[in-house]
């Protein structure tokens, strides 16, 4: 069985995410996204609620699991057995810290590969830091967003004033 794990913070997730997601599932029989919890990143939902909203957004996908994780990612994958990571590449501002990392963790371990792929050009410059400002101005994000993801983004930034 193909296994793939696909790593972030997904603070919340988009449909660039999303789109990474399906575009993964077809490569593998099993795909596992794992959240990790990013306390450096100061995260806006806890890694629980986080877990809970892609488990809700990848319902009807079969072959899709979601999961939190911690620790480093390749530590993860191989506890797990699996060998393959999924990353999501968009415009060129990812490359070198994608770069850095996918070597990185080739030093820790050889044998987990990553796999860069290529949103829909129309989520190539999204991003969950985006849609959480835009959504704090008081933007419509449902292009970018599930509804229910929009209305747990207001219900946050709102207790939060
Ligand atoms: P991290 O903290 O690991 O960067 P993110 O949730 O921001 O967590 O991203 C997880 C993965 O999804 C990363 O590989 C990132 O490049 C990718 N990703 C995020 N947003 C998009 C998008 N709009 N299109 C494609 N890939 C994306």
């Amino acid at each position: 069985m193909k296994q793939a794990i696909y790593p972030g913070s997904f603070d919340p997730l988009t449909y660039g995410h999303l789109d990474i997601i399906r575009r993964a599932r077809r490569l593998v029989d099993l795909l596992v996204v794992a959240v990790a919890p990013n306390v450096d990143k100061k995260p806006l939902f806890t890694v629980q609620e986080r877990v809970e909203m892609l488990r809700q957004a990848t319902r009807h996908m079969r072959g899709v699991r979601v999961e939190q994780f911690g620790g480093l990612s390749v530590a993860f994958a191989r506890k797990r057995k699996i060998h393959l990571l999924i990353r999501g590449l968009r415009a060129v501002s990812d490359f070198e810290y994608e770069f850095q990392m996918a070597l990185t963790n080739r030093r820790f371990d050889e044998t987990v590969e990553t796999v860069f792929m290529m949103p829909s050009e129309s989520y190539s410059f999204l991003s969950s830091k985006l849609i959480k400002e835009a959504v704090s101005l008081g933007a419509d994000v449902k292009a970018f967003v599930p509804s229910f993801v929009q209305r747990r983004l207001r219900e946050k930034l709102d207790g939060r004033r």
